[in-house]
Order: structure tokens, then C-alpha cells, then sequence
């Protein structure tokens, strides 16, 4: 099988491999919301190779959206143009005009404007999610969709959940961990650290009034209190992978956050994916990771970080005990030259990469490649997720052949456990995002290069 391709862009042009986030133009409030996470294979091939396994999905998404055209649509992600020309007349035309991207035949990939006038496109009863144009479509689909159709039944409950984050009608539990922090070691503990708060956050937000209003527009039956309770549970893994991740990485590395003057973390090749609509308290629970921390700064590098949070950018020092989110768009060799080596940013004490994806194509290794050098020279503690075992593996390899220092790698305990769908590709499996991570610190042949330029200045 093909590897899998899911990785964030590092240097491409916008239109060729940009992460896809579905913006429905909104009454609720006037900043350009997300309903649907970025798909991983989007990611990948980009907004116009949707067209490759569907023809003319990413017209109908522009469409759909009201957008006329692939730069409008990513004006807005860049929050660079007012969504309200958009404008849905109610919620739950915004939910439908969602719910039509999703709708093309999961077996013969057609769209409704291709079928006959008689014809219309029936959901699978049981996940309702894919569509197709007929039973016999459905009848020979079946054998592959039914090896997905139970996992994709939870995507299609969660990207209508996760309005309620958006909307903020769900907060994830914060504040200190109410134990030793040692202890927590991965979902399980967490789960349990945070049992009652948790238990409490979820009862008032399945009994809210958000609830009611987003099952009364979605046009489908509301599921069970424990179907909505654990879509609930795995939407807060997903918005939590990323700073337990980063603490994951820190730990095991055995970074000292208690250096005077705080500690310092950069997420490289970040976009749209891990900026967009980033609120600055989305990484406290990192902090609570590791209490007694003098400061911890995250910035956010890559071209794709949307400028709502470069604009957002603090730059007051960093309090002991806080942690300071912040964007910087650029490429990270180039950020590295200007503002770290010039000192005006701090050094960093890690580096994270967030599917970097460098396995999948050799455009994208020549445009990472800079960076991990760089990362490698300078002995810089890195760590990269990605989504597969497959990938893993090939990632891994790459690593190996640039002869870095590979300190672990394996399954990620603080991984999402939201399923991600190939979006136009339905019934290939759902992956998880942070599913694995590897950390490395600089290069295997460390000593060997040592020896040799003692060797070469003794013999100066
Ligand atoms: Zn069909
Ligand atoms: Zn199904």
C-alpha cells in the first residue's frame, strides 16, 4: 500500500498542499469559524487534489461555502477577509450546506450535479456518512465500507460536536492537576486526575442549551446521552494531544523548565491546523504538567500561521508559572537566521513538529530538509508526530539516512482518540492525529565528528 500522505506544508505554493479547514460563514458570532478539522489526507495532496478521488469536490466545496474562489476561501482562513458577505440565514442552513461537502457516491465518486434527475444521493443508514447514489453502489461497497462504517459512524457525530467548541459553549476542564503530576502518564490517569471536574463540565454540557439548539438544526436524530458523552471525551483528547505532547516531549527528554527566565518550545511547519482559532489559554495545560515551571513559551513557526495569533503575539515577559502562546509566519530556517542566531528570541529548549509528513513526497523533504539539519547541528531536542505505524516506520527511516540521533520513539500516550477521516476517500481507515511520535537530539555520528576535529586541531 501506498504510504498514507497527511503532512502540513513547509514551503509549497498556497494552492498546491494547504490543510483544509471548512469556515462556515456564521450569524452566531462574526469571527470565521471551523466546524470540520483539517483532514489529514487534505493535508497532504492539497485543496485541488480533492478532485483526484472525487471530480469536482473542491468546486462544490467553494460552492457550498459561498465562495467563489480557492484564495477567497484561504482570505479567510487568514482572517484577512470578513466572512459576513457569506452569510447563512440560519444555523441550520450552515449544517446542511456543511453536511452537502460530504455528499458524493462512496463507491462510484459521483456528485449530485452528475446524476440523473430520478436519482439522489441516500446516506448509509448506520454511520451517516458516506452517501451513495444507489443500492447497487452501496450492495458492492459494502464489503470495504463495513470494515469502517462503526469508526466512521463517531466521526460524523464529532464533527457536529465539535460546534460546541467552537462556540464555546464546551470549555475543557482547566486549572492545577489535583495530583502529582508524575502520575499522570498518559488518557487513563488523566481521565481519572480529572474525573470529577470532568464529570461535572460534561453533565452541564450535554444538559445545555447549545446542545438542544445544535441537534434541533442538524437534521438527523440526536444520538444517546453516552454516544454524546463520549464524542465529548474524545473532542477534548483531540484539542489536548497537542500541549501534553509538547509536555510528553519535555519529560522525556529531560528538559529543565525550571531555568531561570522560563523555558523556551517551537512548533515548526505549524499552519492553519494548529493556529487557527487558537485561544491563548489552549496550552495551560501544559503549564499544569509541570507545576513549579518558571515560564513556558510556545511559538508557533511555519507560512501557514494564521495572523490572528501572530497579531496576538505577546511581548511581555514570561511570568513564572505561565505559558505564552504566540505565531510567527515564516519558514523556520529563515526565522532561525533572523531571530534566534540574532538573539531577539530565546533559543529553544525543544522543538515539536506536528505531522510533518517529510516521508511522503520528495518535495516536501527538500523543503524540511534545511530545518532538520539545521535541527540536527545544532542539537536541538526534537520531537515530530504522525499519524500511522506506516508512517512511523518510513519517517524513521529518513531520520536513520540523515544519521540523527534518535533518542525513543513509539506510540504517543497523550495521542487524539478522535477519529480522522480521509475525507474523499471514505473507506480507507481513520487515523489519529499524534498517533506516534520519535524524538532525536542531534547526530549519531556526534562523537565520531568530535574525535575528528580534535584530531584535525591537534594536528594543526
Ligand atoms: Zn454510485
Ligand atoms: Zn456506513
Amino acid at each position: 500500500m501506498a504510504p498514507r500522505s497527511r503532512q502540513r506544508r513547509h514551503k509549497k505554493p498556497p494552492s498546491s498542499v494547504t490543510p483544509m479547514v471548512v469556515t462556515p460563514p456564521t450569524v452566531v458570532t462574526s469571527v470565521p469559524l471551523t466546524l470540520s478539522k483539517p483532514d489529514p489526507s487534505i493535508d497532504a495532496l492539497g485543496f485541488f487534489s480533492l478532485d483526484n478521488n472525487v471530480p469536482g469536490l473542491s468546486q462544490l466545496i467553494l460552492q457550498k461555502l459561498n465562495m467563489k474562489s480557492y484564495e477567497e476561501y484561504k482570505l479567510v482562513l487568514d482572517g484577512g477577509a470578513s466572512v459576513s458577505g457569506f452569510g447563512f440565514g440560519c444555523l441550520q442552513e450552515m449544517f446542511q450546506k456543511m453536511e452537502d461537502t460530504f455528499r458524493f457516491c462512496a463507491h462510484c465518486r459521483a456528485l449530485p450535479s452528475g446524476l440523473s434527475d430520478s436519482k439522489v444521493l441516500r446516506q448509509c443508514k448506520r454511520c451517516r456518512n458516506v452517501y451513495y447514489c444507489g443500492p447497487e453502489c452501496q450492495r458492492s461497497d459494502w464489503p470495504e465500507h463495513r470494515k469502517v462504517c462503526q469508526e466512521l459512524r463517531l466521526v460524523a457525530v464529532d464533527r457536529l460536536m465539535e460546534w460546541l467548541l467552537v462556540t464555546g459553549a464546551f470549555v475543557l476542564p482547566s486549572g492545577p492537576w489535583p495530583c502529582l503530576a508524575e502520575v499522570v502518564q498518559g488518557w487513563d490517569t488523566w481521565f481519572s486526575m480529572r474525573c470529577l471536574q470532568l464529570d461535572a463540565t460534561l453533565d452541564a454540557v450535554l444538559g445545555s442549551h447549545a446542545m438542544t439548539t445544535l441537534w434541533a438544526n442538524v437534521r438527523r436524530p440526536k444520538p444517546d446521552p453516552d454516544v454524546l458523552q463520549g464524542s465529548l471525551k474524545r473532542l477534548l483528547t483531540d484539542a489536548l494531544s497537542r500541549p501534553l505532547t509538547l509536555g510528553l516531549g519535555l519529560r522525556a527528554l529531560g528538559i529543565d523548565v525550571g531555568k531561570t527566565g522560563g523555558s523556551t518550545v517551537h512548533v515548526v511547519g505549524a499552519s492553519h491546523v494548529e493556529t487557527f482559532l487558537t485561544h491563548p489559554g489552549d496550552y495551560d495545560e501544559l503549564g499544569y504538567m509541570f507545576p513549579g515551571h518558571l515560564g513556558l513559551c510556545v511559538i508557533m513557526v511555519g507560512i501557514d500561521v494564521c495572523a490572528g495569533l501572530t497579531q496576538s503575539t505577546s511581548t511581555s515577559p514570561l511570568e513564572p508559572g505561565t505559558v505564552q502562546l504566540s505565531g510567527h509566519r515564516g519558514l523556520y530556517h529563515d526565522f532561525w537566521e533572523e531571530q534566534v542566531e540574532t538573539g531577539q528570541i530565546a533559543h529553544p529548549d525543544l522543538v515539536v513538529a506536528f505531522h510533518p509528513g517529510f516521508h511522503a513526497s520528495p518535495d516536501l523533504m527538500e523543503a524540511w530538509l534545511p530545518t532538520l539539519l539545521l535541527l540536527r547541528d545544532y542539537e536541538i531536542p526534537t520531537l515530530i508526530t504522525v499519524y500511522s505505524h506506516q508512517e512511523l516506520a518510513a519517517s524513521l527511516q529518513i531520520l536513520v539516512d540523515l544519521d540523527t540521533h534518535i533518542t525513543a520513539y513509539g506510540a504517543n500516550p497523550f495521542a487524539s482518540l478522535k477519529p480522522e477521516e480521509v475525507y474523499s476517500n471514505p473507506n480507507k481507515q481513520p487515523v489519529y492525529c499524534n498517533a506516534y511520535y520519535i524524538m532525536f537530539l542531534g547526530s549519531s555520528c556526534q562523537l565520531d565528528k568530535k574525535q575528528l576535529e580534535e584530531k584535525v586541531d591537534g594536528e594543526v
